[in-house]
């Protein structure tokens, strides 16, 4: 049956989500902290395998890349030398009338006009609610409208109390404050006083942490260039409108990559990267349809950044990033070797040259590429009398790879089928589940994406042989358990 391009309803993610274990709302018995998450037992598996998927991609697959894990605390300094002290800032904007605040770059706004009269604006943090405004603001006669793109150039001409962009929250026009700037560093205090002199912040990215480490790692594994270094960890911005589930969150973690390149053949790695990363999403199940590139517009780069692309997702609530892929330039080390009066230039063995990288920066986000997984997994059949829920997820991501089910909870079948379970989940995530009718396993199984179950029978106890299903076919082949190890290893590895 051919599956619609369309992603689900959040609501339906959220309550399967809370029932089946996958994320929690953070210190939810004190009633939550707003926009922060917990993975219960299934999403740490499935973010977990999202992040070994990437390290199996990008670090061990690959001969021009090296892993890191630096500190999320560093040297206060480091964050003078990146820019970030000065221009890690997000534009603010607030309503007068309500007082939400709410970041102006982050607002669908559209234009209403009828045969060339100005009708106004319609503008909320939702593009569909956006355009639903739009409508209302035309009268019956058939009118246009067009979505405004707004970057951070254009949002001073927007914004202010004399413009006529509603307030999202409230609609008022003519409430909104002019723009401003907001730091997005999370700062605290390291040791027992907390003065200037003991600020540090949590790293906003991580990618500080592979450039400050650059020597060392040239230094110390003898790589020549281009290559690169990667890593996972975690991240904090203080975002002012956090929200979408774990979309876009003040802690979340990242995986990033700096490849470092000699000058004038950056370019060159910066689509070599672009198609590589947008592939990996394909690869590992998103539908091509769902995944898009977006290049960035001049006045919407970074202050480090020279060319970037997005690899934006269709989330429910419109097309968001997943991902950039940023050309760095030699800004970050060049910045960090005047800062620290250390030599970070390269030299090059073959052409006698001394140099400063460039650097490719394939940055993104584990929370989103988990929850743009799942969302584009998510089904509902139509089975006989029934809905059958599944998650077809990639079979290297799925929270659990293999549930092994007696077909009933018996005693001359438990020590047959614990025996399976026991080989099996030293090299498989496993899960042994033997409650309620094998039909309802099934469905418990597949609504968490589970690809293999291996169900063992009354006839298992005579002909050891079980039956292997395959979640998106339900296919069944019957094996000989001594077979059932290698067998399940190809279909993790290949596929059905
Ligand atoms: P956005 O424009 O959505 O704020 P960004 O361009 O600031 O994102 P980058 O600085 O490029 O993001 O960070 C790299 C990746 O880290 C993003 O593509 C995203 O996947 C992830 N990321 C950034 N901010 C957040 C956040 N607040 N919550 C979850 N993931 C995030």
């Amino acid at each position: 049956m051919a599956r619609t391009l369309q992603t689900p309803d959040m609501d339906k993610i959220l309550s399967l989500s809370k029932r089946r274990g996958f994320v929690f709302q953070s210190s939810e018995i004190y009633g939550g902290l707003a926009s922060t998450w917990d993975y219960g037992p299934l999403g740490v598996e499935l973010k977990r395998h999202v992040k070994e998927a990437w390290w199996r991609s990008v670090i061990l697959g690959r001969d021009d890349m090296v892993g890191l894990d630096a500190a999320i605390l560093m040297a206060p300094q480091t964050w003078v030398a990146s820019g970030h002290v000065q221009n890690f800032t997000d534009p603010l904007v607030e309503c007068t009338n309500c007082n939400q605040r709410f970041r102006p770059d982050h607002l669908f706004i559209y234009e209403v006009t009828q045969n060339g009269r100005f009708l106004g604006y319609a503008s909320a943090l939702d593009q569909e609610e956006a355009s639903r405004r739009a409508s209302v603001l035309l009268p019956t006669a058939p009118g246009e409208y067009r979505q405004l793109p707004i970057f951070a150039g254009t949002l001073h001409q927007l914004m202010g109390g004399s413009s006529n962009i509603p307030c999202p929250f409230c609609k008022m026009v003519g409430k909104l404050t002019d723009t401003r700037v907001f730091n997005l560093m999370f700062k605290t205090f390291m040791g027992p006083v907390e003065d200037t002199a003991s600020v540090v912040y949590l790293r906003p990215e991580t990618a500080q942490g592979i450039f400050v480490n650059f020597k060392n790692v040239l230094d110390s594994s003898r790589k020549k260039l281009p290559f690169g270094i990667g890593q996972i960890g975690k991240a904090f911005r203080n975002e002012i409108t956090p929200g979408n589930f774990t979309f876009r969150t003040r802690e979340f973690e990242q995986m990033e990559v700096e490849f470092f390149v000699k000058p004038g053949t950056d370019e060159e790695w910066l689509q070599k990267w672009r198609d590589a990363r947008f592939q990996w999403y394909v690869d590992h199940g998103i539908r091509r349809e769902n995944l898009r590139l977006r290049r960035h517009a001049a006045d919407e780069l970074a202050h480090y950044a020279k060319d970037c692309y997005d690899i934006e997702y269709r989330f429910p609530w419109g097309w968001a990033e997943l991902e950039g892929i940023a050309d760095r330039t030699d800004f970050d080390l060049k910045a960090h070797a005047q800062a620290s009066g250390q030599d970070l230039s390269y030299f090059d063995e073959e052409t006698k040259e001394r140099y400063v990288p460039y650097v490719i920066e394939p940055s993104g986000g584990v929370d989103r590429a988990t929850l743009a997984f799942w969302l584009d997994s998510y089904d509902e059949e139509q089975d006989k009398e029934e809905t059958r829920v599944v998650l077809h997820l990639h079979r290297q991501l799925a929270p659990v790879t293999v549930a092994v089910l007696p077909l009933s909870r018996n005693a001359r079948l438990a020590p047959t089928a614990q025996g399976i379970y026991q080989q099996l989940r030293r090299r498989f995530t496993t899960q042994y589940d033997d409650a309620q009718s094998i039909g309802r396993r099934y469905r418990r199984q597949d609504e968490i994406g589970t690809p293999y179950c291996v169900t063992v029978d009354f006839d298992t106890l005579d002909d050891h042989c079980v039956t292997i299903r395959d979640r998106d076919s339900m296919a069944q082949v019957r094996l000989p358990v001594a077979e059932l190890v290698p067998v399940l290893q190809d279909k993790v590895e290949h596929g059905w």
